[in-house]
């Protein structure tokens, strides 16, 4: 009886370690294939002895014991993280001031052309920045030479640039104003809210929530320049739509997982370029029923996306300061629609990542610039978070001359939707020990060290 109780568990084991060997293979991980490989022998030869060798059977069953006690404390629950429940706002230890526009890299770069007046007024006011800024555009602003760390593969930069045209081309658009003529179509909030939700899925939205929009997240002063619209800059942006329809679209994993090669920047290109046509068909989409609406994308943004994702209950923050999605993690970029008509909001989500990440540290130990914390968290601007360093992240982007995504593609949350992360993503958010225990397991079985993986042809860029 034991010999068959002893040699049914080990197969369960056994099983287990097939699947995990079989699904690591599958995503091109470099070392999780030889852990389970390693697993599966282990549990072939245990079985082999269980069965020939009684003496093995009592070690058999301590072993067994051991570890199935260990399983049985996974079921011991976790606590509830009051912060991420109560969204972006969570982090707030003091009073936050509204960000200025002005004051972030791309619009520094971007739109300040030396020797106009917004220039001369903004290095009045920052005299620190200037010299800087200065090597960075010398350099070619926050991305430089598109491509340069393989050596400017045309097809993959020609990609890039034809994928970035797009929001640039539609920046005009984002903001709808109905024919005042025309009363608005009213829609009970739950109705409109089901609607928008399913035309953005179908347009091309993985994920869409819905939050009311604290205008805390909204910049202050308009810095960004993408259209000739030169008298906005430096001017007060007004206060944000009351609603805000985010979405996220899904990042490919082959692509993310080539960065920091170009493959990463076709990829985030390209879903800059979908997140500007979903949110200017739905802009325009409200502005039809009667109602404002502005769409929020590469080429215009009036608020910061990361805060009004979590307020929309798609994710929670990371230790990278990215968003970490649901199901996809941070392999998403965010979009957003902001508008005045009624919808029925989504509420914050606590996944568990927030505690995962306090002893995962895999972005920070991997990140080429070493711009993500390994530390604790720090309190700016009255937010207490992990705050990465933009200013050298962005130094690391201008040399390589693409927008790296190594932080991205090294975040266990990253991994596809199959069983084994499944079973790992459903545990968190409920396990105490699963916040403590699996990050140093993730990081052991998958390592730390980052190694680019092999794309399709049509993206290769070795040759
Ligand atoms: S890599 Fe680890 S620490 Fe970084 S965001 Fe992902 S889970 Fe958090
Ligand atoms: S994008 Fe690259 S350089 Fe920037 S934080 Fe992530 S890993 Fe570091």
């Amino acid at each position: 009886m034991l010999t068959l109780i002893l040699f049914s568990v080990n197969l369960l084991f056994l099983s287990g370690a097939v699947l995990f060997t079989y699904e690591s293979l599958r995503e091109k991980e470099p070392r999780a294939p030889k852990v389970g490989l390693a697993g599966v022998l282990f549990h072939l030869i245990l079985g082999g002895f269980i069965l020939a060798v009684p003496s093995v059977r009592p070690v058999a069953a301590v072993f067994f014991g051991v570890a199935l006690f260990i399983l049985l404390l996974f079921l011991v629950p976790s606590v509830a993280n009051p912060r991420a429940l109560k969204g972006a706002s969570g982090c707030a230890v003091g009073p936050v001031s509204r960000f200025d526009e002005r004051d972030i890299v791309f619009a520094r770069n971007r739109s300040l052309p030396p020797g106009s007046e917004p220039y001369r007024q903004y290095y009045e006011g920052h005299p620190e920045k200037e010299a800087y800024d200065a090597r960075r555009r010398e350099r070619g602003g926050p991305i430089g030479r598109p491509g340069a760390i393989d050596g400017g593969h045309p097809p993959n930069v020609s990609m890039i640039l034809s994928s970035f045209a797009l929001p640039a081309f539609l920046a005009s658009q984002a903001r709808v104003t109905p024919d005042p003529a025309k009363p608005p179509v009213a829609l009970p909030p739950e109705k409109a809210a089901q609607i928008v939700k399913g035309f953005a899925s179908h347009l091309g939205a993985a994920l869409v929530g819905i939050c009311r929009v604290n205008p805390l997240w909204a910049y202050s002063h308009r810095g960004e320049i993408f259209y000739g619209n030169w008298e906005d800059w430096g001017k007060e942006i007004e206060e944000p739509l009351p609603f805000a329809v985010v979405i996220a679209t899904e990042m490919d994993l082959e692509n993310v997982g080539a960065g920091p090669h170009t493959p990463a920047l076709v990829e985030s290109s390209a879903n800059y370029a979908l997140g500007a046509y979903v949110t200017t068909i739905l802009a325009q989409w409200f502005g039809g029923l009667g109602y404002r609406a502005v769409a929020q994308h590469n080429r215009h943004y009036d608020l910061l996306l990361v805060p009004l994702a979590i307020e929309a209950g798609l994710g929670e923050l990371g230790r990278h300061g990215y968003l970490v999605a649901d199901q996809l993690g941070p392999r998403v970029r965010l979009f957003a629609v902001t508008t005045d008509m009624p919808l029925a909001t989504d509420n914050p989500i606590d996944k568990g990542i927030e505690a995962f990440c306090r002893f995962c540290k895999k972005c920070a130990t991997a990140c080429p610039s070493h711009s993500i914390p390994l530390r604790g968290m720090t309190v700016q601007n009255g937010l207490e978070r992990w705050k990465l360093n933009e200013e050298t992240c962005f130094d690391y982007w201008g040399k390589i001359g693409t927008d790296c995504s190594v932080c991205m593609g090294i975040c266990p949350f990253s991994r596809p939707n199959r069983t084994v992360h499944r079973i790992v993503k459903w545990l968190l958010p409920r396990s105490y020990l699963a916040q403590r225990l699996l990050p140093h397991l993730d990081n052991w079985v998958y390592g730390q060290k980052w190694k680019p993986k092999a794309v399709a042809p049509w993206v290769d860029y070795s040759s």
